[in-house]
């Protein structure tokens, strides 16, 4: 694609680097078929081409974001579906990047969308305010049809994402936790803010399979949230001060006792740890650190896989629906490994049709655009019942929390069942009765 950026543009490191990923697009529209957006409105402007057309018109002439371009990028989900099919390899997840920070700069949304986008910006980072709301949308979880009826679709949606019953708090850093028997690798672990909240058992089934496995755990002081729920929603200061918190709680670890990894539970956070190199790359203080914690990061289960004498005493034969969030699949490119170590551990693993497309979580995009999403959950559940699953395993706890709002079947964490068969606890949503995570 020819683009017609000035000089003066391109001295802007963000625009010079727009201007490469825009090159590099060859408008074949291969991306539109797998974009779920696209797949399910039709309109070339919600593909990833067409946002693309909006960006570089948008960026190339130095204009604002409008109300009539701002929508469509508002209805990308961010699952980077279009990069896995891109042959041109078009870094789609850099430019819509850069367009959300632009559209946060330059456009005044409508209040009420201004209030709700503060408060998550606000509450969803920080574990303790989190608590408080989740504690609230549990009380008013009831009244969410009467919230609809009066059109706050939004605030319906948020409270039928609530769980049912608050789960017990998690560890939180700093903590060291010892492995049992011979020391063979030190990992930090990162407690996350969502995630801490709302499955804690999760990070606490990952400490237990590592330490079981001779692998010392740290949770860093001073670690806070990864930083991509404000990044996706372009604030972008917001995003960089959660990346440098993290850079140095990490880069203590690294010069002091020495880290082998730096684990992500939750895959929406680990794309994004993975991506600090990038995010702080012209950074003079910070970019040689932010590459360093970037290359040291990996999924939970890319580490877990790597683990030769993986110490197995219960073989659970379950047929396990393996949900490929869009993080983890698209984002990161990881798609064996979770299977593989789950197989591994003696489940029997199935791949959902159309494992490709999106479950509708991504990040806050299932509180900001309830419709889409619920559309895309429904989708999915029902691909996810064409294999007839004892459970469904997901790596992330957005999807976790999405697909369990639309099926009964129990859906956790694939480390949740690894810990399980190597002989940790049952996972607490196949125990309950109606097999919801909560
Ligand atoms: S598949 Fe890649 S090159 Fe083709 S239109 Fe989409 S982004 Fe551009
Ligand atoms: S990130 Fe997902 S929703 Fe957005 S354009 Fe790409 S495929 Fe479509």
């Amino acid at each position: 694609m020819q683009t017609s950026f000035t000089l003066a543009q391109l001295a802007d490191p963000d625009v010079a680097e727009a201007d490469k990923i825009l090159r590099a697009c060859v408008h074949c529209g291969f991306c539109t078929a797998t974009c779920p957006t696209y797949v399910l409105l039709g309109d070339e402007l919600d593909s990833p081409r067409g946002r693309i057309y909006l960006i570089k018109d948008m960026l190339e002439n130095d204009r604002p974001a409008t109300a009539e371009i701002v929508p469509h990028i508002d209805r990308c989900l961010s699952c980077l579906a279009c990069m896995t099919t891109c042959p041109s390899g078009v870094h789609y997840m850099h430019l819509v990047d850069h367009a959300r920070a632009h559209v946060e700069d330059t456009f005044r949304r409508p209040p009420i969308d201004r209030a709700l986008r503060a408060l998550i910006a606000r509450v969803l980072p920080d574990p303790d305010l989190f608590r408080w709301l989740v504690r609230a949308a549990f009380l008013a979880k009831p009244f969410a049809p009467l919230f609809d009826l009066v059109g706050a679709t939004r605030i319906a949606a948020m409270l039928r994402l609530a769980p049912g019953k608050l789960p017990p708090r998690g560890a939180r850093a700093p903590r060291v936790f010892p492995p049992e028997g011979e020391r063979r690798g030190r990992v930090a672990l990162l407690t996350g803010c969502v995630a801490s909240v709302m499955t804690p058992q999760i990070n606490a089934a990952a400490i237990r399979v590592l330490t079981r496995h001779g692998i010392e755990v740290v949770l860093a002081e001073g670690e806070t949230c990864c930083g991509s729920l404000v990044h996706h929603m372009g604030r972008h200061a917001a995003a960089l001060a959660a990346a440098r918190a993290n850079i140095d709680a990490w880069m203590r670890e690294i010069e002091g006792a020495g880290l082998d990894a730096i684990l992500v539970t939750a895959s929406g956070c680990g794309t994004t740890v993975k991506d600090y190199g990038y995010m702080l790359r012209t950074d003079r203080d910070d970019a040689e650190r932010a590459r360093r914690v970037a290359e040291l990061a990996r999924d939970v289960s890319e580490y877990i896989n790597g683990i030769s004498n993986l110490k197995t005493v219960y073989r659970p034969r379950l047929v396990v629906a393996y949900h490929g969030a869009c993080s983890l699949q698209h984002g990161q490119k990881i798609t064996r490994e979770p299977k593989e170590v789950l197989s591994k551990s003696g489940f029997v693993v199935k791949d959902v049709p159309d494992g490709h497309l999106c479950c509708g979580s991504a990040g806050t995009y299932n509180m900001l655009q309830p419709q889409l999403a619920t559309s895309l959950r429904d989708r999915k559940v029902a691909n996810i019942a064409r294999v007839a699953p004892d459970v469904i395993a997901a790596g992330n706890v957005g999807c976790i929390t999405q697909i369990a709002a639309g099926t009964a079947i129990p859906v956790v964490h694939p480390i949740e069942l690894i810990d399980w068969a190597t002989g940790g606890p049952m996972p607490g949503a196949l125990r309950r009765p109606n097999g919801r995570s909560d």
